[in-house]
C-alpha cells in the first residue's frame, strides 16, 4: 500500500506545474485524488491517468463551496493556486495588488474555510499551503506583490495550525525556490529583453539556486506526499524551505 492508501485528497490549480505533479505523485501513493483546476480542459489527461478531474476557479466563492460538497470527505488539501506579479513597490499596480491579495491568499482562506469542518468532524485532515521562499523568509527583486502575499500565507498556516492544532488537523507551508514549470517560462519570456535574451533570463533565474539548477515539480511534489502522509504527524505550523540553497 501507498504512503497515502486510503486518504481522499484535493488539489488546486493542477493541471500544470507543482500542482500537477503532487496530484499525481498523490494518486502513485494510493490517495483518492481530486484534481481541481480553473482550467478544465488541461487536467483532460489526468482524467485519462485515473484522476477525478473538477473544474474549479478559487476566486469563485459558490464553486469552492459546490467543489468542496461534491468532493466528499477530504483528508488532504493542498492550496496550490497562486500567481507571480513582476513589480516593485513604485511599480505595482492596484489591480496587481487586488488580484494577488485575492489569489493567493483570499482564495487559500476560501478553500480552508470550506474545507475545514468536515475535517474537524472527523478530527482529522491535513492542509499544505503553498508560499515561496520569496515570503517573510527572504525578499526577491521585482517581487512586491508576490513576496507580501506568500508572507501573508505564512500568516495563514500558522493561524490554521495554531487554532486546530489539538483536534487532528495539521497546516503546513512549502516555500520553494524556482521551479521549472510552465509559468517560469513565462517569466523568463517576459524577462528576456531587459536580461538580453532568453538564455540570459534563463540563466538569471538559475543562478539564484546555490545548486546551479533549478527544482522540478517532482521534488516540490515530494515534500507535498511527506506533509500530507502520517510520516509527517508531528509537523504542523512549519514554513518549510526547499531551495536548493537560494537562502543559504
Ligand atoms: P503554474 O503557475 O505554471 O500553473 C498554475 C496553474 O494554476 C495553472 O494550471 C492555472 O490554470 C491554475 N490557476 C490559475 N488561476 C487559478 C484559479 N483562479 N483557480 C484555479 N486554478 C488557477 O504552476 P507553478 O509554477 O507550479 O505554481 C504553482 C504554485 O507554486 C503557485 O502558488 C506559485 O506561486 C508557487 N510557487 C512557484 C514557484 C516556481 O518557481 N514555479 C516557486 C515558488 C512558489
Amino acid at each position: 500500500a501507498g504512503r497515502l492508501a486510503g486518504k481522499r485528497c484535493l488539489v488546486t490549480a493542477a493541471a500544470q506545474g507543482i500542482g500537477r505533479a503532487t496530484a499525481l505523485a498523490y494518486a502513485a501513493e494510493g490517495a483518492t485524488v481530486i484534481a481541481t483546476d480553473k482550467d478544465v480542459g488541461k487536467l483532460a489527461d489526468l482524467t485519462a491517468a485515473g484522476l477525478t478531474t473538477q473544474g474549479l476557479d478559487v476566486l469563485d466563492d459558490a464553486a469552492i463551496t459546490a467543489a468542496i460538497a461534491a468532493a466528499g470527505p477530504l483528508d488532504i488539501l493542498f492550496n496550490c493556486a497562486g500567481f507571480v506579479h513582476q513589480n516593485t513597490v513604485l511599480t505595482a499596480t492596484d489591480a496587481e495588488w487586488d488580484f494577488g491579495f485575492a489569489l493567493n491568499v483570499r482564495a487559500m482562506w476560501k478553500m480552508v474555510q470550506a474545507t475545514l469542518p468536515g475535517m474537524l468532524a472527523r478530527r482529522h485532515g491535513t492542509i499544505v499551503n503553498m508560499s515561496s521562499g520569496c515570503s517573510s523568509i527572504k525578499g526577491a527583486p521585482n517581487r512586491f506583490v508576490y513576496g507580501t502575499t506568500k508572507a501573508a500565507v505564512i500568516g495563514l498556516t500558522k493561524s490554521v495550525a495554531t487554532e486546530y492544532v489539538s483536534q487532528g488537523i495539521r497546516c503546513n507551508a512549502i516555500c520553494p525556490g524556482t521551479v521549472d514549470t510552465p509559468s517560469l517560462g513565462d517569466r523568463i519570456s517576459a524577462n528576456a529583453a531587459a536580461a538580453g535574451s532568453e538564455e540570459a533570463a534563463r540563466a538569471a533565474f538559475v543562478a539564484r539556486q546555490a545548486m546551479g539548477r533549478l527544482a522540478t515539480a517532482e521534488e516540490m511534489a515530494a515534500l507535498a506526499v511527506y506533509l500530507a502522509s502520517e510520516e509527517s504527524a508531528f509537523v504542523t505550523g512549519q514554513a518549510i524551505l526547499i531551495d536548493g540553497g537560494w537562502t543559504l
